[in-house]
């Protein structure tokens, strides 16, 4: 089966389709020797050789795992900060795999890790509307005409932000529990909603991910995709 040169570098977790395309235009890949600097170029991966920087990338299988992401862990590869990283959970897990997306340092929930660039790019580009639903846990009890504002639309520093779905679960004086489902995935948006309107978060977890939803995992576990979860993502 033939494809295009960045679709597989992404596919084999190289980098992000961008980032593949960045590194055939940049002349750091070779197939079957020759560098190739043409973004529209077909290869068969099952009979040819692809290089990037002199290293031979091989398609791995593709996997994708679902995380229930413990607080104070962050969702990057490695952490200058020495932190404890997402991927410290997932040690029996053979490929490189790297976070569909972020959560907050802070935030505790479904997390989705794969190591298919290309799946990653199509899920985070805003276009796709990817529905994430998190239970917030935030101080007071908001108004209707503030769970209103924050359905329509609240200004934030980086603009007004797309139509959300509330539901409260929880309404207190004190503290109130809400599940919000959003499209975007600005940094920190459900909290600087809440923020926006006065009413900071003291929890956040995320509860559903496009179709895949937490479920029973516990915090800290994590699991591979049925093939029929997997389809479903693409
Ligand atoms: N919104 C936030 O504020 N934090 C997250 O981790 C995810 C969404």
């Amino acid at each position: 089966m033939t494809e295009r040169l960045q679709k597989f570098l992404a596919r084999a977790g190289v980098a992000s389709r961008r980032k593949c395309e960045e590194l055939i235009i940049a002349g750091e890949v070779e197939v079957d020797g020759r560098i190739v600097s043409e973004l529209g170029t077909v290869i068969d991966p099952l009979q040819q050789t692809v290089k990037v920087r002199g290293q031979t990338v091989f398609a791995e299988r593709v996997v994708c795992v679902v995380l229930h992401k413990p607080v104070s862990y962050v969702t990057t590869v490695s952490d200058p900060q020495g932190r404890r990283t997402v991927l410290d959970l997932l040690t029996e897990v053979r490929e490189r795999v790297y976070p569909v997306g972020r959560l907050d340092y802070d935030t505790s929930g479904l997390l989705l890790l794969s190591n298919d660039g290309e799946l990653t790019y199509r899920l985070l580009h805003p276009k796709h509307h990817v529905e994430k639903v998190y239970r917030a846990t935030v101080l007071g009890m908001p108004s209707a005409e503030t769970l209103r504002q924050l359905q329509t639309g609240v200004t934030l520093d980086d603009g007004v932000t797309s139509p959300a779905v509330i539901h409260v679960l929880r309404h207190h004086p004190k503290e109130s529990v809400v599940e919000i489902m959003i499209h975007e995935g600005r940094n920190r948006q459900v909290r600087r909603m809440f923020e926006a309107v006065s009413h900071p978060v003291k929890r956040l977890k995320r509860i559903r991910f496009g179709p895949l939803e937490l479920g029973t995992l516990q915090t800290g576990e994590w699991r591979l995709l049925t093939a029929v979860e997997q389809r479903a993502l693409y």
